[in-house]
């Protein structure tokens, strides 16, 4: 197989990517809280880690990735108080959403999506096991994870133990025997509508346990890649990854990455900051394949430029694809534009660099277009179908020599006058895609559909 190198956030560094078992790669992206529709920029680590999966298994790799919704949390409940609906039913729907409008990029479903409600025997079960080991503490029926008792806290996201805040504000500040510490399992509180019952009482699990239960639920611990959004390195992945250590005595992941936010005006695209749009919303106004064409044209770890003219720029580019993707026939493509396609995978070899990919891509298209001899469309059809864009692999226009074959077959049969054998070669066109045509200039293969 040839060599993958990809940037992992715990040690800094570009690292081989070698599996524990490469017929059997496992990756965890850490997927959305579901108290609100999606907006664009959660489907960026949605579209990096559906395209990083599709490449690898283009590599040779066999990949299962886990992309996890989170349907326990505080904001589901701050959200459906507001709106006066059970937390649940809110978290449902919004899951439905997500789903929904994740689909609309074309780039498939992970090939898990475990709910957090799902798996709360597996959240008692590691929780319980920290307990066992001393790494958590019960208080007032929260159970809190002892910081301290792991070595290499700090190592993911190179914070200062003093300059650490679990975001945890005030809730549960005074049984916290350390600052430091952060919930596992918060009690049930007057007013909440769910609750699930542990042997240390009634209550939910806090946000970072639940990835953690369910990343080795499905994947088991030391699996390949964790994934998910840079803002997520901590508290969210530090504490996934002090938890299980502490638990199972080996770490959650081999390699973590990280993809970049999406910026609007030199800021971060966020809920609080209210400038945000639905990703449903520029879905109706893009479509899929053009809105991940735009995020394929940054490197994925980079920060993400969004506005309405990146967008208009990724819809030129869908069409100039789609121009030359018709003019091509069907079949091998030429030794000439093979390091245009050589240079394409290089670049996705060399930490998942679809920006650089894209460059080759958008080289092998010039070339192509340049050619004054039919070019075959394999190569084309293999690049898009690893970024998920082969919808702009539209049917060429140009006849195959097969094709323009049979309609020259089909013009001797009718001067033959054997009715028959044009209406034949006809049929067989018709199977082929193409429909013949009586043109000012004789008749012409238009495509089928
Ligand atoms: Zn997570």
């Amino acid at each position: 197989m040839p060599d993958v190198t990809l940037y992992d956030t715990r040690t800094r560094s570009l690292q081989p990517f070698q599996p524990r078992d490469p017929a059997r790669v496992g990756i965890y992206a850490c997927g959305p809280t579901v108290y609100a529709r999606v907006h664009v920029g959660n489907a960026r680590p949605f579209v990096v880690f559906s395209q990083l999966k599709r490449f690898l298994e283009h590599e040779g790799y066999g990949v299962t990735l886990v992309g996890n919704i989170t349907d326990i949390n505080d904001k589901i409940y701050t959200a459906a108080k507001a709106a006066g609906v059970p937390s649940d039913r809110l978290a449902e729907e919004m899951a439905a959403h997500y789903r929904v409008d994740t689909d609309r990029l074309g780039l498939g479903r992970p090939d898990a999506e475990p709910l957090a409600t799902e798996y709360v025997t597996h959240i008692i079960e590691l929780i319980q096991r920290l307990l066992d080991a001393d790494a958590a503490y019960v208080a007032e029926g929260d159970v809190y994870f002892r910081v301290r008792t792991v070595d290499n806290y700090g190592e993911l996201s190179r914070r200062d133990l003093d300059q650490m805040d679990q975001g945890e504000g005030v809730e549960g500040a005074s049984l916290k025997q350390d600052p430091l510490d952060f919930a596992l399992w918060k009690a049930w509180k007057e007013g909440e509508d769910t609750s699930w019952d542990a042997p240390w009482g009634k209550g939910r699990p806090g946000w970072h346990i639940e990835c953690s239960a369910m990343a080795e639920a499905l994947l088991g611990v030391e699996f390949d890649i964790h994934g998910g959004g840079v803002d997520l390195v901590f508290p969210h992945h530090e504490n996934e990854a002090a938890q299980t250590l502490a638990a199972r005595g080996a770490p959650l992941a081999r390699i973590w990455m990280h993809n970049g936010m999406l910026e609007l005006v030199g800021e971060k695209m966020s809920k609080s900051v209210g400038n945000i749009r639905g990703l449903h919303e520029v879905l109706d106004d893009v479509g899929g394949a053009v809105l991940v064409l735009y995020f394929s044209g940054g490197h994925y770890r980079q920060p993400l430029a969004f506005s309405d003219e990146r967008l208009e720029d990724a819809k030129r580019s869908a069409e100039r694809i789609k121009d030359a993707a018709r003019r091509l026939v069907q079949g091998e493509s030429p030794e000439a534009l093979r390091p245009h396609r050589d240079a394409f995978f290089a670049a996705l070899r060399n930490d998942f660099n679809t920006a650089e990919a894209l460059a080759s891509l958008y080289g092998w298209i010039r070339e192509a277009n340049r050619s004054e001899e039919p070019v075959g469309n394999a190569d084309l059809k293999e690049m898009l179908d690893v970024l998920g864009l082969e919808e702009l692999m539209v049917a060429g226009a140009v006849p195959t020599a097969e094709a323009s074959e049979l309609a020259q077959q089909r013009e001797q049969a009718r001067a033959n006058k054997d009715w028959a054998e044009a209406d034949r070669l006809r049929d067989a066109l018709l199977a082929m895609g193409w429909i013949v045509r009586d043109g000012p200039d004789g008749p012409e293969l238009v495509p089928a559909s």
